[in-house]
């Protein structure tokens, strides 16, 4: 089986400037097929036109809630509906942030936060596993964060940490379980990347002091992050699973 007989799907891939658009691009430049699901149905849609002008893979975007999961079922109907090749790849990159102090931190600010980064995560890994594990081959990878390894310090705050941690449990706990079928299931945890995600909040002397201590004395770029997923997505990297990949310029080390 060839990646270009498969299909990656990358969710929260829409924004521009993101990490999940870089790796739709990375992924489509080594041969896989993408759909890319996004809250955002434009952006979802700009996207996938992005990604088939600048490589030969077939691209679908789709507008799709990840919290919900009536709208995953009908984003992977559709999929399904239009002849798109299997899935062979998972890319939980959906993802979204707040720094709000614990000591504020309210019960549904708390719930949006898990709602999005894990429920989302199981909504889609929940329909698409079976029948990666059924035809023998899978790769999914969760997008966490340094931030659920040192317990926040960069941007997010106590509720993002707590989420990121949980998709490393899932990611490995998942790993173990379905190693057999010949699915692998890894995590790869960034650093401090230059996104949108922060809504412009993350400026100034707070992001110059951060870049001070990171060792290659950057923010790092989508690209960076794109490739580990991709090399994780390959068919060669099936003896790596249950593994969470650092991508974090040296700002923790274990
Ligand atoms: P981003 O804000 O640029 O992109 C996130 C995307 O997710 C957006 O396109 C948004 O529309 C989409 N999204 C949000 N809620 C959604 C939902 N309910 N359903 C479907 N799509 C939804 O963020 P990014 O910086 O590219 O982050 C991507 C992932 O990487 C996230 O999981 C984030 O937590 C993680 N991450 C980012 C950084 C960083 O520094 N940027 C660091 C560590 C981890």
């Amino acid at each position: 089986m060839s990646v270009s007989d498969l299909t990656a799907v990358v969710t929260g891939a829409g924004s521009t400037r993101g990490i999940g658009r870089a790796t739709a691009h990375a992924l489509a430049a080594a041969g896989w097929n993408v759909a890319i699901l996004d809250l955002d149905e434009a952006s979802a849609k700009d996207a996938a036109h992005d990604v088939s002008q600048r490589s030969d893979a077939q691209a679908w975007g789709l507008g799709c809630d990840v919290t919900d999961e009536a709208s995953v079922e009908a984003a992977l109907a559709v999929l399904a509906g239009t002849g798109t090749p299997p899935v062979g790849a998972l890319v939980n990159n959906a993802g979204i942030t707040s720094p709000t102090p614990f000591l504020e931190v309210s019960g549904a600010e708390w719930d949006r936060i898990f709602a999005v980064n894990v429920r989302g995560a199981y909504n889609l890994t929940r329909r698409v596993a079976p029948g990666m594990a059924e035809r023998g081959f899978g790769r999914i990878v969760f997008l966490s964060s340094v931030s659920a390894e040192r317990g926040g310090g960069v941007f997010g705050g106590v509720a993002y940490s707590a989420a990121k941690a949980a998709q490393l449990g899932f990611a490995k706990a998942l790993a173990r379980e379905i190693g057999a079928s010949g699915v692998t299931v890894n995590s790869v945890a960034p650093g401090l990347i230059d996104t949108d995600i922060t809504g412009g909040a993350l400026e100034g002397e707070r992001k110059d002091q951060l870049v001070a201590g990171i060792p290659v004395g950057r923010t790092g770029n989508v690209s960076d992050v794109a490739d580990l997923v991709t090399y994780l997505c390959r068919e060669e990297s099936g003896y790596i699973t249950g593994a969470t990949y650092d991508v974090n310029g040296g700002s923790h080390m274990h």
